[in-house]
């Protein structure tokens, strides 16, 4: 099989949602850096990550919208129609330099995949996994919805069955508005319970395409590593797909700012480990992550983990420059960080006990797919 992919670009560099949003801080770039500090990147590996054209958008989004855009980055100012029909131009979604460019980046490297894994393979899409994205509106720091173009593209390109497996904090709600009901698809969500946007019950079904497992805060590596075993990896294999798209999400860490679970960066290598070879095609996509060090340690796991390349203990001297060379204003996890912040990739494991919140849901997630599977 061809070596994997990886798809990045430079726009993400400096590229900033404004001083106090989220997503001021680098983290594709921090991928792309460290992965190259490793030899993990060589050229032949790497493809730089086509803007969108706005007629490729229309796959999922309406022209309206994307015509918005494209003049709110042009004007740097947003309508008080653009704020009330598209949601440009609020706190969560801010006007800023790259409001189209950006965005279109990261869904012209997911649309590049779609047609590239025709082939089969692995590709790597760390600036895509904007899964709250809707057709007409920006949501939850996501303009556009990435993975449902991508997961079209697959469509276009021959590929059926596609399993979604998304282990981000929140929950996909863009990704299960695009496949809602779509029999060719099992979409897989594990999300906290209670977080923004308060979808995904674990009574939704996403019109029998998706299972939705809302988990506790405080969610440990023992327990992520059950969800995997007893829910993820017997629903994906059962389902026979002829894509996997994996949406690795970095927020479920403990030093996430953002969301409230405790995973260690093992719990999502392991599921991206645990994935590979299950279809012959697998797309993996970033999603959110705020904390810069973790974003950017776990993203480069992922790649080492879809390559095979051992994870050393402590990292060379130019990979420990990425690392030191970053900066988290506003937030208390920057003034001080931890050395293993800058000296590792691999957290310390953070096993416990598993909950039985998680193995009720779980044994009811599995009665409900086979009842699925029997109406498909
Ligand atoms: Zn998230």
């Amino acid at each position: 099989m061809k070596a994997p992919r990886l798809i990045g670009a430079e726009i993400f560099r400096h590229s900033s949602y404004g001083r106090w949003h989220p997503l001021r801080v680098p983290r594709v770039s921090t991928v792309m850096d460290l992965s190259r500090a490793m030899g993990w990147l060589p050229p032949a590996q790497f493809i730089t990550a086509p803007r969108a054209k706005p007629k490729a958008l229309l796959a999922w989004h309406t022209a309206d919208y994307i015509a918005a855009l494209q003049r709110v980055e042009a004007t740097q100012e947003a309508t008080p129609h653009d704020t009330q029909r598209h949601d440009i131009g609020t706190v969560t979604n801010p006007v800023y330099p790259e409001i189209f460019r950006r965005p279109a980046t990261a869904a012209g490297g997911s649309l590049l995949a779609g047609e590239l894994l025709r082939e089969g393979g692995i590709i790597y899409n760390p600036p895509g996994g904007t899964h709250h994205g809707m057709p007409d509106r920006a949501n939850g720091f996501c303009y556009l919805n990435d993975p449902v173009l991508a997961m079209l593209s697959l469509r276009r390109n021959g590929v059926q069955r596609i399993a979604y497996v998304d282990i981000d904090a929140h929950h996909c709600d863009g990704v299960a508005a695009g496949f809602h009901g779509d029999p060719q698809c099992l979409m897989i969500s594990v999300h906290e319970e209670g977080l923004w946007p308060r979808t995904g019950l674990l009574e939704d079904t996403a019109g029998g395409a998706g299972l939705n497992l809302p988990v506790p805060r405080g969610l440990n590596d023992t327990e992520m590593a059950y969800i995997r075993d007893r829910l993820i990896l017997p629903q994906v294999e059962a389902f026979r797909p002829d894509a996997v798209v994996l949406l690795c999400g970095a927020d479920g860490v403990e030093e996430d700012p953002l969301a409230h679970l405790c995973l260690s960066n093992n719990a999502h290598w392991a599921v991206t480990k645990a994935l590979m070879g299950i279809a012959p095609r697998m797309l993996v996509l970033g999603g959110g992550g705020y904390n810069p060090w973790s974003v950017g340690r776990l993203w480069t796991g992922v790649w080492a983990t879809l390559n095979g390349h051992d994870i050393p203990d402590r990292l060379p001297p130019e990979a420990q420059a990425v690392l030191r060379a970053l900066r988290f204003e506003g937030n208390r996890r920057g003034k001080n960080p931890p050395e293993h912040w800058f000296t590792t990739l691999r957290d310390a494991p953070r096993p416990g006990p598993v909950r039985s919140d998680i193995t009720d849901r779980v044994a009811e997630l599995s009665r409900k797919a086979a009842r699925l599977r029997l109406d498909h």
